[in-house]
């Protein structure tokens, strides 16, 4: 029997930074990362990052969410040193796996939790990034401000962070009218919000064979993530608009955020 999501009776009440490695259960991550494809999002997305990268000289890249290893793989396909860090074993071991079968590449894969980087992870890199909106996970400013600070201490002296989220704001004060559907995949997965306050947004994944799995984040504005950066010393924030293969508004559905350490 494969482990279910669970949220108890009252999913809008589940707050808490550690719970994500609870709601990546493996028929979730599994189904995901069938239905998406990697050639499409590269196409989309990939050289962004790249290119980025290779403006600003990085070499080494540590890669704090690495996920299913789209970006870590992405990124050892272009000919970074990379290493590949997650809090969620099952994410590490389908990344490693995937690395393997997307061009024969075996991932440095480190589990760690954000919070207690410096303690798992060594060394000193050029580049961190911690893409797919993966911030969102973390559910208290003190955890923030923490996991931030981790990245920062682990960076060389003119090291970048790359760290994308979701707009948020659009949700937050538009309301019901920027709650649109993200469909990914043509019309195979539909992600939308469920339930949005200015604690949490619980977002819906519908897959086609009615399956539905769900994730409770945590709504960042745009403008508090820049703050919470140059608050714990990064010197410049740049914020960047879409990127991405989502439907196309008049709002990007995601910002980019490179925060130099220098
Ligand atoms: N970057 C990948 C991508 O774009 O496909 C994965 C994104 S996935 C939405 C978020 C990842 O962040 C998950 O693999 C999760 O395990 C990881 N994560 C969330 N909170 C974390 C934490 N506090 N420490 C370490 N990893 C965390």
């Amino acid at each position: 029997m494969q482990p279910a999501q669970e949220f108890g009776d009252n999913p809008v009440e589940v707050r808490e930074t550690g719970h994500y490695t609870e709601e990546y259960v493996p028929s979730f991550v599994e189904k995901w990362d069938s239905l998406i494809d990697w050639e499409k999002r590269a196409e989309s997305e990939g050289n962004f990052f790249i290119d980025l990268l290779r403006k600003w000289g990085v070499k080494s890249v540590l890669d704090v969410a690495t996920g299913t290893g789209f970006h870590s793989v992405a990124l050892l396909s272009a000919g970074f040193e990379t290493v590949s860090a997650d809090g969620s074993a099952e994410m590490l071991a389908r990344a490693f796996e995937n690395g393997q079968k997307q061009g024969g590449h075996i991932l440095r894969v480190v589990q760690a939790d954000w919070r207690w980087l410096n303690r798992d992870v060594h060394g000193e890199y050029d580049a961190i990034v911690c893409l797919g909106n993966s911030f969102t996970h973390l559910f208290s400013e003190r955890d923030r401000r923490k996991a931030l600070a981790e990245f920062y201490a682990m960076l060389k002296h003119d090291g970048i962070l790359i760290l994308d989220q979701r707009n948020y704001d659009a949700m937050l004060d538009d309301g019901y009218t920027s709650k649109h559907q993200y469909y990914y995949c043509g019309d195979d997965v539909i992600v939308e919000p469920e339930y949005v306050d200015e604690g949490l947004c619980r977002m819906r994944y519908s897959f086609p064979d009615s399956s539905m799995y769900y994730l409770n984040m945590f709504p960042l504005r745009k403008d508090y993530t820049r703050r919470l950066m140059s608050d714990v010393g990064f010197q410049r924030i740049e914020t960047y608009g879409d990127f991405q293969h989502t439907y196309r508004r008049e709002q990007p559905d995601f910002f980019v955020h490179v925060a130099e350490k220098e």
